[in-house]
């Protein structure tokens, strides 16, 4: 074990601080990563704040990890000391599975272990994020970032990336689709820019009159002000696929009534409360579903990697210390943030 610098949050009430924590050295099929940059995800704060039940304590969040390859175990193959590296959302998972034999680890059937506050086989204890100088990972949940990306830009691709890149392709969209992402934050801000480099006509459903620039900007077709009952009442029945990528609870039934018949919307964001049934009539009276959906295995995130290289896509970031962490977390809630925060970790032994 190597002690490791990290920020943690050591209640749900009481701001992040400096930690120190354990990581593991490499076994035979580990990867060591010095972490150069990590994204600041809404989850990272639902789970800070234990606004999901179940946060463990002391709680070093991040799960948009990019950084260098430092130490590799004898039998590792995938990467060598030096190469960019990232890890996303998951660690670890039983490899054994129907999910995870079909490269779904994200659906693992016994859980996948998540990248902070899961269960670590190998401590016994619980995971810790990427707020921290290194990470050590078993080599299959390594992702590799191809030279074309810059690393900072790259990171939020790990999450918020992922989680727009997978139910984007599994649900088709792509050329004659309408595409609706609803929520201008850190996921939607992804998915505006994937589902255009798919081939989809994309519509920004947001609450913020003063992202509609933004949103075009990002390569958005069209904008509606969910606020504006008029626009909401012109868009309906004009999409086939809706992204909702909403942090707090609200009534996504609402959007419903702008899908098509035989629309599907699917729910991304995990708001801390509860949220109204579904509307079941509407769904019956136009064979509509509404589904849900969780980041992408680990083959399918590199796949997006490689999209984005191609693609040229990055997120739009604004980049932080690591002790302004916390203003970050108030930032984010107040939809201050152009579009994802990034954690230059050069900071963390200064912080
Ligand atoms: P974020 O950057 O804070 O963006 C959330 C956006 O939701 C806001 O920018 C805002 O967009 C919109 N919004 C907020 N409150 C709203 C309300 N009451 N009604 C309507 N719209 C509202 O958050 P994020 O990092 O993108 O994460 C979004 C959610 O996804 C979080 O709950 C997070 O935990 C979850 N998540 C899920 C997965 C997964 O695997 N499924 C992965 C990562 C994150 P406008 O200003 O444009 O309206
Ligand atoms: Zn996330």
């Amino acid at each position: 074990m190597t002690k490791t610098p990290a920020y943690a949050a050591l209640s749900a009430t009481t701001p992040l601080t400096h930690f120190s924590i354990d990581r593991r050295e490499p076994g035979p099929h580990d990867v060591k990563i010095e972490i150069l940059y990590c994204g600041v995800c809404h989850s990272d704060l639902h789970t800070a704040r234990s606004e999901w039940a179940g946060t463990k304590y002391p709680c070093v969040p991040g799960h948009e990890i990019v950084g260098r390859v430092i130490a590799v175990g004898a039998q590792v193959t995938k990467v060598k000391v030096g190469d960019r590296a990232g890890v996303g959302c998951m660690v670890d998972s039983c490899g054994e599975c129907e999910s995870c034999k079909a490269g779904l680890e994200q659906y693992c059937y016994p859980g996948n272990v998540g990248t902070y506050n899961g269960h670590d086989r190998h401590s016994g204890g619980h995971t810790f994020g990427g707020y921290s100088g290194s990470i050590t990972v078993t080599e299959h949940f390594v992702l590799t970032i191809p030279d074309a990306l810059p690393l900072d830009a790259a990171a939020p691709l790990l999450c918020a990336g992922i989680t727009l890149y997978s139910p984007l392709k599994h649900w088709g969209a792509g050329p004659g689709k309408r595409v609706g992402i609803i929520g201008l934050g850190g996921l939607g801000h992804m998915g505006v820019k994937l589902a255009r480099a798919m081939g989809a006509q994309v519509v920004m459903i947001t609450t913020s009159p003063e992202k509609a620039a933004d949103a075009q900007k990002l390569g958005a077709h069209e904008v509606i002000l969910s606020t504006d009952k008029a626009q909401m009442k012109a868009a309906e029945k004009t999409l086939d696929l809706l992204m909702n990528t909403v942090s707090a609870a609200h009534d996504y039934n609402a959007y419903q009534r702008l899908l098509r018949v035989d629309g599907a919307q699917v729910l991304l964001g995990v708001p801390p409360t509860d949220m109204p049934p579904p509307a079941v009539g509407r769904m019956i009276g136009n064979r509509l579903t509404l589904a849900a959906s969780t980041i992408g295995g680990i083959a399918e995130t590199q796949e997006m990697l490689e999209f984005c290289a191609a693609h040229g896509i990055v997120s739009d970031i604004e980049t932080i210390r690591m002790d302004q962490i916390n203003d970050a977390y108030e930032r984010m809630l107040k939809g201050d943030v152009k579009y994802r925060f990034v954690i230059d970790m050069a900071t963390l032994q200064a912080a």
